[in-house]
């Protein structure tokens, strides 16, 4: 593809419903009581993001130097979002803008190296709050969305019924086969639970070796849409999940400091990925078709 084929793709409809969900979601948080938080781009400190270091390919976040720092481009606001919440913003959320190095050779139709999620926390809240308030925000979503939707792309945006299935990994695997399989055969969005991952989710201290977090997978093939979990807030714990995973604590140390000072709160929360979702209402078959500037991982960026 080149510039000129970008700028006269007639992206504009895709624009609208682009329009419409960011609008409805931001609407749904607000009226929830949750404070706007702006992005933050540039940090000391980021999401290590999974698999952890010992894997063979990891994801390493662009650095800057600036004013005598080594600065990060954010892979997410996880490690932002806990310590908003140790300042007391008990209810927040932020269109969060990431830069992510992805794997250029799995192509699934479904990663940018750059994209936008919908990221959100609440203190003192459980993974089941959380799915509550997803659950509701999908329901009115396509609800909202399925006129435009059907008059622009001839395509039926299911009216969801609440609350959506749940399945462990083991679950999926015995069902279906995998995760991709799943999404392919349910014609309802769909969560799994209890998957092994980052730090920061928390492991369920009564059964060790299981995870109070969450993904929202959709159907007809689209895959993930939303991740989140409960989130750890001890020190020592931090620390041993840290090492457990190969990290190295000193990468984070502004963020344990907080930690360590007993100021991170129990919360927990998601992330939406906002490209991902108009994808999906579109009917879109690639991430790209719904980016204005398409940022594909392994094609060079044009615009
Ligand atoms: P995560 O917590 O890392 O799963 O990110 C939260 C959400 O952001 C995911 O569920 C996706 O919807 C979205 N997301 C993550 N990585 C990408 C990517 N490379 N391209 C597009 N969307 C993404
Ligand atoms: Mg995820």
């Amino acid at each position: 593809m080149n510039a000129l084929q970008i700028v006269t793709r007639g992206i504009e409809p895709i624009m609208e419903v682009q329009t419409r969900v960011v609008s409805y979601m931001t609407d749904y948080m607000v009226r929830r009581g949750f404070r706007w938080l702006l992005p933050v781009m540039l940090s000391s400190v980021t999401d290590p993001l999974w698999p952890e270091p010992s894997a063979e390919r990891v994801m390493r976040p662009p650095e800057i130097r600036a004013y005598g720092s080594r600065l990060r481009l954010t892979h997410s606001m996880i490690l932002h979002k806990q310590m908003a919440v140790a300042m007391g913003v008990d209810r927040l959320f932020v269109l969060s803008p990431n830069v992510r190095l992805e794997d250029p050779s799995a192509d699934d139709g479904r990663h940018a190296y750059e994209f936008t999620q919908l990221d959100f926390e609440m203190a003192g809240a459980s993974m089941d709050d959380v799915m509550a308030l997803i659950e509701g925000l999908f329901r009115g979503l396509f609800l909202e969305m399925r006129e435009v939707v059907g008059e622009v792309f001839g395509r039926e945006v299911p009216e969801v019924r609440t609350p959506f299935r749940r399945f462990t990994m083991e679950e999926i695997r015995e069902e279906f086969g995998d995760e991709e399989k799943a999404s392919e055969a349910m014609d309802e969005p769909f969560w799994i639970v209890d998957i092994p991952r980052e730090f920061y989710d928390r492991e369920d201290p009564e059964k060790p070796g299981h995870f109070r977090n969450y993904d929202l997978i959709l159907p007809e093939g689209y895959g993930e849409v939303s991740s989140g979990g409960e989130r750890e807030w001890e020190y020592g714990v931090i620390v041993r999940k840290m090492k457990r995973a190969g990290l190295d604590p000193e990468a984070f140390r502004p963020y344990l400091e907080v930690a360590k000072a007993g100021l991170l709160k129990p919360s927990a929360g998601a992330g939406i990925g906002v490209e991902r979702l108009v994808r999906y209402l579109v009917g879109a078959k690639h991430i790209a078709e719904v980016q204005p500037f398409p940022r594909i991982p392994g094609v060079p960026a044009l615009i």
